[in-house]
């Protein structure tokens, strides 16, 4: 069975074919860098990972672009007062005189260290957009050129007239607009719909180019057009981003992209619902809007996280509670402890030894993830090997310890997942064991001796039914 994705722009899933065999170009939505990356936008990001490292699993080599957006339309007075207005470090940035440059780079560096921890694998190049406004400019010429955008007073705008298929990405055709969407006024528009592909800067304004139009900055969609075909060509294998991209964002850049290269924009557009939190979209005000650091906080792991946001499919809005980090806490601690008993297991010479046949459960893993990456579906094919692994090794009948070692180690690295392996000090290990011959040779007083000592060092053991143990953290 071949993979198959949800394609926003057919609204089917439809099998995945690359435009170049065993090759895929991906670009993903990535950051604005004037605050701190959130729970929901590593949602966003989780899913493009896991497309790229199955993708990988299937025999493709993957390259993405992410972007990185620094192009804020920021004035002073929204430094002073907008709603980053309670950030400390952005005050502390501004007490010190620091530019737009510099506190975007404080938040992309944090961007970036937050993906780390998370395993996010990092995108093959991160473009940032203050880096590549000739491109930007060189498009609203062609399009311009082509009749299918118009200066006035210094700002340019897309005649969203000039593109027949306006709306075939989220629905929103002209004619279905004008029965009423919200959309930004600007005195020199000709519709009401038509986008900013240029504007000309206020004097306030910080960060400003020159143009043939005027002293002034580019319109947020333009950025994406820019960026993902000056790295992937004029069309794209995958385009991601969070639903709230679909319009205006996405729309916007189908239609300038195709009117600018009169080809296909993207053949695959895939988008994660929004992650709420206890019911409600995230917000600074309501107190609801959770950075990595507060799940750390609260005594979780960012692998736990991780775990978290697998745990409902991307296409499916997901609503964040405690109860779901103690269920993934749980989940890491018996694939944690099931690897690190896999890794210690010796196969012991029994008549009834059995294998478990990984096969099965590879190919149940592979037809949930061609389903659209259902990664909860595959998650529980992984958890039921474990339960049915532990329950042979509890008898000492496992035989194929290492193979299933192997199909665990592949299928976790599809899911991004690090088992932690617990490195035990030489001396712990010598204790352990000496406690496991005090034990066999009914000896619990002094068993019991030695596992205080190892308690003394911060491990402790767990016995196993099939007479072995497992060393943990205490
Ligand atoms: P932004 O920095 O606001 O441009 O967002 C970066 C990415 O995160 C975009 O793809 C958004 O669609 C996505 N995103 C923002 N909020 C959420 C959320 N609550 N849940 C899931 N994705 C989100
Ligand atoms: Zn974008």
């Amino acid at each position: 069975m071949a993979l198959k994705i949800y394609n926003t722009l057919s609204k089917k899933k439809e099998e995945f074919k690359p435009i170049n065999p065993g090759k895929v170009g991906m670009y993903v939505c990535g950051p604005t860098v004037y605050y701190y990356i959130h729970i929901g936008n590593l949602r966003a990001y989780t899913l493009p990972d896991v497309l790229r490292r199955y993708l990988e699993y299937l025999g493709y080599e993957v390259r993405m672009i992410k972007n990185i957006t620094d192009v804020g339309h920021l004035t002073q007075d929204d430094l002073l007062q907008g709603d980053t207005g309670e950030d400390k470090i952005l005050k502390k940035a501004l007490a010190e005189k620091k530019t737009p440059e510099e506190i975007a780079h404080f938040y992309e560096e944090y961007f970036h260290a937050t993906e780390k921890e998370m395993n996010i694998l990092p995108a093959h190049y991160f473009p940032r957009a203050t880096a590549h406004i000739p491109q930007m400019i060189r498009i609203t010429e062609g399009l311009i050129k082509k009749g299918c955008a118009y200066e006035k007073n210094g700002n340019v705008f897309f005649d969203v007239t000039k593109f027949a298929d306006y709306g075939k990405l989220s629905g929103n055709t002209l004619k279905n607009l004008k029965v009423g969407a919200r959309l930004e006024e600007h005195p020199d528009k000709k519709n009401p719909w038509d986008f900013a592909l240029w504007l000309k800067a206020p004097k306030e304004h910080l960060l400003k180019w020159e143009s043939p139009w005027s002293l002034g900055y580019p319109g947020w969609h333009i950025e994406c057009t820019a960026m993902s075909t000056e790295y992937l060509g004029d069309t794209l294998d995958i385009h991601t981003g969070g639903e709230d991209n679909i319009f205006p964002h996405h729309e916007a850049e189908v239609a300038q992209t195709e009117c600018y290269t009169g080809t296909k924009f993207v053949n695959f557009w895939v988008h994660t619902r929004h992650l709420l939190v206890d019911g409600k979209k995230m917000s600074k005000s309501k107190g609801n809007s959770y950075r990595l650091e507060d799940i750390k906080e609260k005594g979780y792991s960012s692998m736990e996280l991780r775990i978290a946001l697998l745990s409902s499919h991307y296409r499916s809005p997901m609503n964040f509670t405690w109860q779901i980090m103690d269920q993934a806490k749980s989940n890491l601690e018996t694939l944690n402890n099931f690897y690190a008993r896999l890794m210690n297991h010796e196969v012991k010479l029994n008549e009834k030894l059995s294998n478990l046949t990984t096969e099965n459960y590879r190919q149940k893993f592979e037809e949930a993830m061609n389903d659209d990456l259902n990664a909860p579906k595959a998650l529980a094919v992984i958890l039921r090997l474990i339960n049915d692994g532990n329950k042979l090794m509890d008898e000492n009948l496992l035989g194929n310890s290492g193979e299933v070692k192997k199909f665990l180690e592949t299928a976790l690295k599809t899911f991004g997942i690090k088992p932690d392996v617990l490195e035990v000090p030489e001396k712990v290990k010598t204790l352990a064991e000496k406690r496991k011959s005090a034990r066999d040779g009914k000896d619990f007083k002094k068993s019991d001796e030695l596992r205080e000592k190892i308690e003394k060092l911060g491990f402790t053991i767990e016995d196993l039914k099939d007479n072995n143990y497992i060393v943990k953290k205490k």
